[in-house]
């Protein structure tokens, strides 16, 4: 079983190889996609239209095009928001502790860009990481195999 670890924390003064300014990634972002990975939004839950998305291909980061996930370890959690037991590679993600909202959570953000995608829980299947990674959608840009 993994776990959340696997990942590296992120740095307090870390530096993202792709770094752009606030009003780059705001002229290039829609205002959804701005809010979720540069503010740390949260999209309402069973919004996205890749939460029940189950074909074949890979998703990557809708700031920076790092490949993050495959539709392999997508599975259906139930929580509302797209869900992978498993991340395309460890390098890809760098987490962080979380600590708002009163709770200890793992922060997930891409390895690239540094722009956030959601969080990691330990309540995945059993059967397989035991992991659930819970992402945004609206971080996420789906490429069809
Ligand atoms: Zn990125």
């Amino acid at each position: 079983m993994k776990t959340l670890t696997q990942h590296t924390e992120v740095k307090n003064d870390q530096q993202f190889d792709v770094n752009k300014s606030d009003s780059e990634w705001q002229k290039e972002l829609s205002p959804e996609q701005y809010n979720i990975l540069r503010k740390k939004g949260t999209e309402r839950p069973f919004t996205s239209k890749l939460e029940d998305n189950y074909d074949g291909g890979t998703y990557t980061c809708a700031a920076c095009g790092n490949e993050l996930f495959t539709s392999d370890a997508k599975f259906d959690s139930g929580c509302g928001w797209p869900s992978f037991y498993d991340a395309l590679d460890k390098t890809k993600i760098v987490v962080q502790t979380d600590s708002t909202h009163g709770m200890a959570r793992t922060e997930i953000m891409c390895a690239k860009c540094g722009s956030h995608l959601g969080h990691v829980f330990n309540d995945g299947p059993k059967d397989k990481t035991g992991l659930r990674y819970c992402v945004n959608g609206g971080s996420l840009k789906f490429s069809k195999k």
